[in-house]
């Protein structure tokens, strides 16, 4: 593609050449219409002068002659003595001496012109002095300085035809890109260019359109999918309550009793059980589709977190008691007041405590602590089980994540607890994560900003 951009900066390198170019012209042709008038003004007929001194008298010929202020004039013989003069600074009978005489000819430290000129009979000549307009430092400053003044304009203005066509599209595409990439697809990049810029700006503006289209699709089909994951689990439920419900009464029956057939109640109880397990499931992932779907905040009451723990905890007591895990609690006095939906924080709690009951054996511990520190509070729940591996920890919260070993297949569970948790967590503006500088087992911190 043959740039337009690069045409754009040769032509405005050329308009400032040319700009450069106009102005040095301008610039001599000014200093040399000056210098002309001045010439011009100070034309002296030096002929007529002599012709007029010889008839009427040096101060006749001297004021014929277009002189002006401060011009003197001083007829001088050959030895330098000042034989007549007008308006001189030395009057009659001066002599100069040899020195002097050059200094004022040849020295450019005199601001006027002196013209020598010699009366016929070349014993006398006249010492002309004219001094208006002869500073040529002065004047070549001047022009330097307006030399200046106009190569600054030129490059303003070079500047501003630069900045129209490239400069401050490139603005507007960087404020773009940078409020696009923050997710605000509406946004539409202004700006009139005829070069590559056009083009540019045109696909990035129809691009964010385009991801604003995918990024609606997808949020329609993921909530049409979470839709029919929460219609199928819902719609699932009976018919498995009634699986569940008619083979416990089957294996209960004293009929099926009698028939003493091994395999069939052998049958029942996996009917059953698995029945069991498929419902745990189905209700674990209608809790997570009703959770995802409902987008608006959870129903809260305003509640001591303290005394809500140690109620949960203390209904576990008898539990770890029984299964011979360790345990202790440390949560404060309180009350420590925090916006909170009591039924499903209980839930998050209780999946983080069956968990550890769940996937340890005897002889481990389970603590639980609580603090509330800058207006924060942070729950850390912890076990001295067999931990989960370091590179689950991104994912664990993640639905239907379950770490692959022999053992968790035996428990055979659903992978979606510990991402209800997550999810009843942020519904309360907190955060959860897994402790990764924990190694004696798991160690899962919550931390909530109350009031
Ligand atoms: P589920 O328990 O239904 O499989 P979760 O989301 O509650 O699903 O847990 C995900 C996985 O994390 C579990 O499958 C288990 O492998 C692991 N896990 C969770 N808590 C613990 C724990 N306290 N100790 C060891 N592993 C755990």
């Amino acid at each position: 593609m043959g740039s337009k951009i690069s045409r754009q900066f040769a032509i405005n390198y050329m308009i400032m050449f040319l700009l450069i170019i106009a102005l040095a012209v301008t610039t001599i042709l000014l200093q040399d219409a000056y210098f002309t008038s001045i010439e011009e003004k100070a034309s002296i007929d030096t002929d007529e002068m002599i012709r007029d001194y010889k008839s009427n008298g040096l101060e006749y010929a001297f004021n014929r002659q277009p002189v002006e202020k401060g011009d003197y004039i001083e007829v001088i013989d050959n030895d330098y003595k000042v034989l007549d003069s007008v308006n001189s600074p030395n009057s009659k009978g001066y002599v100069y001496t040899l020195r002097e005489f050059n200094e004022m000819i040849f020295s450019q430290d005199y601001l006027g012109y002196h013209y020598v000129e010699y009366i016929d009979d070349s014993d006398r000549f006249m010492l002309l002095y004219m001094s208006e307009g002869r500073d040529y430092k002065g004047v070549l400053m001047f022009f330097i300085g307006v030399f200046i003044a106009l190569s600054f304009m030129a490059a303003v203005v070079y500047a501003n035809v630069t900045s129209k066509k490239i400069i401050t599209p490139i603005g507007k595409l960087v404020e773009g890109v940078v409020l696009i990439g923050r997710g605000d697809y509406d946004f539409d990049i202004k700006f009139d260019s005829s070069n590559e810029l056009e083009i540019l700006k045109d696909s990035i503006n129809s691009m964010s359109k385009k991801i604003k289209q995918e990024i609606g699709l997808r949020e329609k089909s993921e909530s049409n999918r979470k839709k029919l994951i929460l219609n199928i689990s819902h719609d699932v439920k009976t018919p498995l309550t009634n699986i569940i419900g008619y083979s416990q009464t089957l294996i209960d029956s004293n009929e099926i009793k009698e028939f003493n057939c091994e395999d069939v109640q052998r049958a029942l109880e996996i009917i059953n059980s698995n029945g069991v397990l498929a419902n745990k499931l189905i209700q674990e992932l209608f809790e997570l589709s009703h959770i995802e779907m409902d987008e608006g905040p959870i129903k809260t009451e305003k509640a001591d977190i303290c005394e809500l723990m140690r109620i949960k905890l203390i209904q576990y007591v008898n539990e770890f008691e029984d299964n011979g895990i360790d345990y202790s609690f440390d949560i404060p006095d309180g009350p420590v007041i925090l916006d909170v939906n009591k039924i499903k924080f209980e839930r998050a709690i209780d999946n983080i405590i069956q968990n550890s009951m769940k996937y340890n054996k005897r002889d481990f511990s389970i603590d639980v602590s609580m603090k509330s520190e800058n207006s924060k509070v942070i729950i850390a729940i912890s076990d001295t089980g067999v931990g989960i591996p370091k590179e689950y920890n991104s994912i664990i919260f993640e639905p239907m994540v379950r770490v692959e070993n022999s053992r968790n297949r035996e428990f055979g569970g659903s992978g979606l607890g510990l991402s209800i948790t997550r999810h009843i967590i942020e519904k309360h503006g907190g955060t959860i994560s897994l402790d990764s500088a924990y190694e004696s087992g798991c160690r899962f911190v919550i931390e909530i900003d109350h009031f």
